[in-house]
């Protein structure tokens, strides 16, 4: 498993402070992101080296193929229920077109990735939310996946781990986005 600091200290006085970054070798013309807490340029591989975090403190966002990447013992992840996706239950305009762009940028189907997977060699059920999948947010699929993946893990008598990282519900869906598919 990678080395993640899941148990960050609460202030500098903790455990010695912060560890600093990782010093990755920059290669000329290399592209960089803007933090947008301290506004320092940061090459891209050093972001990656760090796990996207910035030097400062500042999280930047982690989509959910990258973080279960991060977590799941390397080549060990089977995606579940990944045919499952939004329809537009309200006939809310636009959101058709919104849900197929969003598909085509972010690669995924929903804003939600569940499978079964080892993290440090033990068997369990992951969900990660995707936050460039319209936020995250969640819809009729999102709670389908998840309860389905519940449901995988009772039977197969797993743990599940989850990252919710979701804007809230999806107003598109209204109250049915609460609600499991029909
Ligand atoms: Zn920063």
């Amino acid at each position: 498993m990678a080395l993640i600091n899941f148990l960050k200290p609460k202030n500098q006085l903790e455990e010695g402070g912060r560890t600093a970054a990782p010093v990755v070798q920059q290669d000329e013309g290399e592209p960089e992101k803007k933090c947008p807490n301290c506004h320092k340029d940061i090459p891209v591989s050093r972001l990656w080296a760090n796990s996207l975090v910035c030097s400062c403190g500042y999280h930047f966002r982690v989509k959910a193929r990258y973080r279960i990447h991060m977590i799941a013992d390397k080549g060990s992840f089977e995606e579940l229920f990944g045919d499952v996706s939004s329809t537009n239950p309200l006939m809310f305009p636009g959101y058709q077109e919104k849900l197929e762009t969003v598909h085509s940028v972010s690669g995924e189907a929903e804003a939600v990735v569940c499978g079964r997977a080892k993290v440090d060699g033990t068997d369990c059920c992951l969900f990660v939310m995707d936050p460039y999948f319209m936020m995250g947010s969640m819809g009729c699929a999102v709670g389908e996946k998840i309860t389905l993946l519940f449901e995988y893990a009772a039977e197969n008598r797993l743990p599940v781990v989850g990252f919710t990282v979701s804007g809230g519900a999806r107003m598109q869906e209204g109250l049915l986005s609460l609600m499991q598919m029909a």
